[in-house]
């Protein structure tokens, strides 16, 4: 039988379970605390619960661990990209990058991806399984020890798509933002999105502090449709919608992410059909120069027509940005170092 994996448990299912196997309620909130405050990963090592408990837990549950496997160091900026193990053999990658305001994790959501985006290496293979809230949470918890420092941040933009993982990365928020764990406040949370309607309503429901982020990446639904598969199921306008919705909800600005692909969705007339498309909108653009996989030929916008395209949008009055690439020296693009390894594994090169 497998045994239960007691990192995905809020305080309130561990105290159940806790008193199930014999014990008193309040060696929950030890046991909560050596594992979401303390980050062992055995048992053995929770010096105040009594030996005869140990067994009988160890006998019982698990604690998950993501396994560091590979770390990735950029020798321009310091970003560390990690390589971690899971306990059925897959791999998943994160990314640390360091920030004057903070340190922040980029975690994944699932194993690979089955949202087929064309520019992307996270899909490139399809999905094989949702992540456990304890395997999303455990990467910022071997990331904080590997280097030492408090992680402040935390964005859901590694491999996979958070929302089709709905429930996992619910319980995973209440892990990450619980002020009895490591109590990071809901505000420096951000999950991104390729904009699963349903779920982005759900999100807006529970009114939480987190910033929402959608990938949209066209002004139109032609263009979407043909960069990302999702579009299919949801037209351009009711994702927009779901993100007017979700700022009614919260209260919290949405960031849209526009990878910019060279001469596909980078031209004046996109600017300013990208333009009158989130006018009037409380939100934030973030324009990522799209970073060129292998698989697939698309290239850059040059940094004249990103420069264009910025200014454009800012002529129309929306806040945006440039990302700042981090980690240039590093496998840059989601995914492409899992993919690497898997691929290295199966002899491809
Ligand atoms: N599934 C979620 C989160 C993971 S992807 C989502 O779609 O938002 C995180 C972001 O990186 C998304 O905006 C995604 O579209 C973008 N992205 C993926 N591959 C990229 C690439 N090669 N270049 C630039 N952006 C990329």
């Amino acid at each position: 039988m497998e045994k239960t994996d007691i990192k995905s448990m809020n305080m309130e299912e561990l105290t159940e379970y806790i008193i199930s196997l014999g014990e008193k309620k309040f060696r929950a909130k030890q046991i909560y605390g050596w594992i979401h405050v303390k980050h062992v990963e055995s048992f053995e090592e929770m010096t105040n619960i009594s030996k005869k408990f140990i067994e009988k837990l160890s006998a019982e549950a698990k604690i998950v661990c993501v396994k560091k496997e590979e770390v990735q160091i950029s020798k321009i900026d310091g970003t560390r990209k990690y390589l971690f193990s899971l306990d059925d053999g897959n791999v998943i990658e994160s990314v640390l990058m360091k920030y004057k305001h903070g340190n922040s994790v980029c975690i994944s959501s699932q194993v690979g991806c089955r949202m087929g985006c064309r520019f992307c290496a996270s899909t490139l293979d399809g999905l094989v399984r949702g992540l456990r809230p304890s395997e999303m949470i455990d990467q910022i918890y071997q990331i904080g020890k590997d280097i030492g420092e408090r992680i402040s941040n935390v964005v859901v933009m590694g491999t996979g798509e958070p929302l089709d993982n709905y429930d996992n990365l619910l319980r995973f928020i209440e892990l990450l933002t619980d002020e009895n764990g490591i109590n990071i406040s809901q505000r420096n949370l951000t999950v991104s999105t390729c904009g699963l309607v349903p779920n982005m309503r759900r999100l807006a429901d529970k009114k939480l502090s987190i910033t929402l982020a959608l990938s949209l990446h066209a002004s139109n639904q032609k263009k979407r449709m043909s960069l990302m598969p999702v579009a299919n199921s949801y037209d351009i306008h009711e994702v927009i919608d779901a993100c007017r919705y979700y700022f009614e909800q919260t209260g919290r600005r949405v960031t849209f992410e526009y990878s910019l692909v060279g001469g596909v969705n980078d031209t004046d007339e996109d600017a300013a059909e990208l333009s009158q498309l989130v006018a009037g909108m409380n939100c934030h653009i973030n324009l990522i120069p799209v970073n060129p996989i292998k698989e697939r030929d698309y290239v850059q916008s040059n940094a004249e027509v990103i420069k264009a395209f910025k200014n454009k949008l800012e002529k129309n009055g929306i806040n945006v940005t440039i990302r700042r690439e981090m980690g240039r020296d590093i496998d840059g693009a989601c995914g492409q170092l899992r993919k690497k390894h898997i691929d290295k594994e199966k002899g491809i090169d």
